[in-house]
C-alpha cells in the first residue's frame, strides 16, 4: 500500500543485496533523515575501542548478532533527545526480541514509527546480485557480471586489471548472510506486515530496471513530492 502522508520516522528492511542501504543513504541525503544504522554505530564503537566496542567486537568479526541488551545500550547512547529530527532506522530491529525495544524507545523518547518499508527482493535475485559483483583491485571501479558488465569480461575498463570478487560476496558467505536474514529478520517483517498493515509499505525490487527506479517508487509510495520537500 501507499501512505496517505509522508512519514517522519521510518524503519527500512531488505535482505542483503536488496539495495536497501544505498536507498536509505539517499533518503537521508535528499529528504533530511538522520540515519540510525546499528551496524555502523557498532563498528564506530569498535574503532573507538570503548567499553561497548570491546564487548561487541567478536560478534562483528564473526558476523553473529550482538545480544539485544548491548543493542539497547548502544541505542540509549545514540538516541538521546532526538527532538524533532526525522529518523530512519537501518539494521534495527534485527531480532524479534528487539521489537519491544523499539516500542520502548518510541514511548520514552516520544516519537512514532510511521512507516515500515520493505525493499522486497527474492533470495535468488539477491544471491545473483551479490555473487556477480566485481571490483578492480587497482582503481576500485565496481561492476556486475550481468547488470553492469565490463567491456572485456572480467577485466577493468580503465586499466585492464583482472577483476576480483569481494571476500564477503563468495557464495558460501552470501548464503550464510541470507540464512541469517530468513531466520531473524523475515519474522520481524512479517510481524509488522500483520500488526501495522496501514504503516507497512512494500517496494518490489525484483525485475526493477535500476536503483533509481526503486528510489522513485519509494518516494512515490512514501508520498514525498518530487522536489525534495515533504508533504
Ligand atoms: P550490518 O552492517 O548491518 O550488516 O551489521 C554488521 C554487524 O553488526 C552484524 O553482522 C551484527 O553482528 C551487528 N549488528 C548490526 N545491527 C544489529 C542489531 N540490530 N542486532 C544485533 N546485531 C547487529
Amino acid at each position: 500500500m501507499s501512505l496517505s502522508k509522508s512519514p517522519t520516522h521510518i524503519v527500512v528492511f531488505g535482505r542483503p543485496g536488496s539495495g536497501k542501504s544505498s536507498l536509505a543513504e539517499r533518503l537521508c541525503q535528499e529528504r533530511g533523515f538522520k540515519l540510525i544504522r546499528t551496524g555502523e554505530l557498532l563498528r564506530a564503537a569498535v574503532r573507538r575501542d570503548d567499553y561497548l566496542g570491546r564487548r561487541v567486537s567478536d560478534h562483528l568479526a564473526n558476523g553473529t548478532l550482538v545480544p539485544d541488551r548491548l543493542i539497547l545500550e548502544l541505542l540509549v547512547d545514540s538516541l538521546q533527545a532526538p527532538g524533532s529530527e526525522r529518523l530512519l532506522f537501518d539494521g534495527f530491529p534485527r531480532t524479534v526480541g528487539q521489537i519491544p525495544l523499539l516500542a520502548q524507545f518510541e514511548r520514552d523518547l516520544g516519537f512514532h514509527i510511521e512507516c515500515y518499508l520493505d525493499i522486497h527482493v527474492s533470495r535468488a535475485e539477491a544471491e545473483s546480485r551479490m555473487t556477480g559483483r566485481r571490483v578492480c583491485p587497482v582503481c576500485g571501479a565496481t561492476y556486475h557480471v550481468k547488470a553492469d558488465p565490463p567491456r572485456v569480461p572480467e577485466h577493468c575498463d580503465h586499466d585492464h586489471a583482472r577483476l576480483e570478487g569481494r571476500k564477503d560476496d563468495r557464495l558460501e558467505v552470501v548464503r550464510v548472510r541470507q540464512d541469517l536474514y530468513d531466520q531473524h529478520t523475515q519474522p520481524i517483517v512479517d510481524h509488522y506486515r500483520t500488526h501495522a498493515p496501514d504503516r507497512f509499505v512494500v517496494v518490489e525490487g525484483d525485475n526493477s530496471p535500476s536503483p533509481d527506479f526503486i528510489y522513485a517508487e519509494t518516494v512515490r509510495k512514501l508520498h514525498f513530492d518530487q522536489l525534495g520537500a515533504t508533504s
